[in-house]
């Protein structure tokens, strides 16, 4: 299992034994500004009787706005808001499960997780784990849950991540920072409402930004690229150099950046992101560093690999004004290093995708170190 790479794609010596992947695809979306106010009549024909509630996890930071008088919720629906401050943990999706088969006799009739990638991947996670048993932490990894998940909808008031697109969930457990890769991981149905992202800070509407550039960055310039991804990595490229280059107005900026996290999603379904995902994993996972600031503070460092992308970056930073934290890794110690670098060197398929197949031969944990310490 551990030869699959993370989204699902296996290497190459496999592929030509095996044939290539069939990936599913959200079946249902809806893209549009205000087209959230459609997701009542959407919700409507799936709520299978009035006890089978529709469970809606909504980042708290709408909580008390005007986003929550719109959440049409009916019968003994419940709202659950939640903080996007720390990325997901296996044991906040067990805990999640237990809380809705404590509460209601029947299988919800759906989830539906309104927020950026944390609560998307939570939707995700919860749906998933309601049917199938046992924890969340054990279905970690390539192609592992056993019984499709209930209906779950995605609706991103953040563009960047491709959570709303991809199958996988990311999540944090005790000795891991690993998706649950599955073909019944994927939304059901997606909301693309690009005006649910007019409140987002322009820090984090960056970094999560950056997210989908990288994206494209790394599968572009990856080995595993085929026409497929190559096809939606350059759109979203397009699409990211208009919203962080061109100074669009606010509207078409929103619309895009969401169009450009989509297509960025579908360029890595079918290839890999590359080294700064990997050394970011190992941020994130050591230092709680995020996923879109921690992929930036390593991206800036990469120009030895990804010369042209870190260019287009740098034009990127400055075009927006904003400065990147430095002194991040300064007071870290040997152990700290060592536990960030395994982390990172255990993503093989990055790094397999980012510099072929003898990328041993080219990355040591010295590199790595090296790397780490510009941050
Ligand atoms: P996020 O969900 O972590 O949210 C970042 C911040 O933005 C939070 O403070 C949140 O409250 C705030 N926010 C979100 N929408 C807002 C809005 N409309 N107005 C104001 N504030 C808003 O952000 P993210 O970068 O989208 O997601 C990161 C997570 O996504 C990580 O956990 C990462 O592992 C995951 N991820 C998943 C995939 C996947 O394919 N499943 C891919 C990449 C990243
Ligand atoms: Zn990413």
């Amino acid at each position: 299992m551990e030869e699959l790479n993370k989204s699902g794609h296996e290497p190459l010596t496999k592929k030509i034994q095996t044939g290539y992947r069939n990936f599913p695809m959200v079946p249902r979306v809806v893209f549009g500004r205000g087209s959230f106010s459609q997701l009542a009549d959407i919700l409507l024909p799936k709520r299978r009787n009035s006890d089978a509630p529709i469970i809606f996890l909504v980042d708290d930071f709408f909580e008390g706005k005007e986003l929550q008088e719109r959440i049409p919720w009916l019968f003994n629906d419940q709202i659950i808001f939640i903080s996007a401050d720390e990325e997901p943990k296996t044991e906040q999706v067990d805990a999640l499960v237990s809380k809705i088969r404590e509460e209601f006799d029947e299988l919800p009739s759906g989830i539906v997780g309104i927020g950026g990638g944390t609560l998307l991947d939570l939707a995700k996670a919860v749906a998933i784990m309601l049917t199938n048993k046992g924890v969340a932490e054990q279905y970690q990894g390539w192609d592992l849950v056993e019984k499709p998940a209930i209906y779950h909808v995605g609706v991103p008031t953040i563009s960047g991540t491709g959570a709303e697109v991809s199958r996988t969930t990311v999540l944090l457990s005790p000795d891991k920072k690993l998706g649950i890769n599955s073909d019944y991981t994927t939304f059901d149905q997606v909301v693309l409402d690009p005006e649910l992202t007019t409140t987002v800070p322009k820090d984090q509407w960056f970094y999560t930004g950056m997210d989908c550039f990288i994206h494209c960055i790394e599968s572009l310039n990856g080995t595993y690229l085929n026409t497929f991804s190559q096809s939606y990595g350059e759109a979203a490229l397009n699409l990211c150099k208009e919203v962080f280059l061109n100074g669009l107005h606010e509207e078409e900026a929103q619309d895009k950046l969401m169009m450009a996290s989509w297509h960025g999603g579908m360029s890595i379904a079918y290839s890999q992101v590359g080294i700064a995902h990997a050394m970011s994993y190992g941020l994130s996972y050591a230092l709680g560093i995020k996923h879109g600031i921690g992929n930036c503070l390593v991206f800036q460092h990469l120009s030895e690999f990804y010369h042209d992308g870190v260019v287009l970056f740098e034009q990127m930073l400055e075009k927006q004004q904003l400065v990147l934290p430095e002194g991040v890794c300064a007071h870290l110690s040997s152990a700290e290093f060592d536990a960030m670098i395994s982390v990172a060197l255990r993503m093989e398929p990055l790094w397999e995708n980012a510099l072929g197949r003898d990328w041993k031969k080219m990355i040591t944990p010295e590199k790595l170190k090296s790397i780490y310490k510009k941050i």
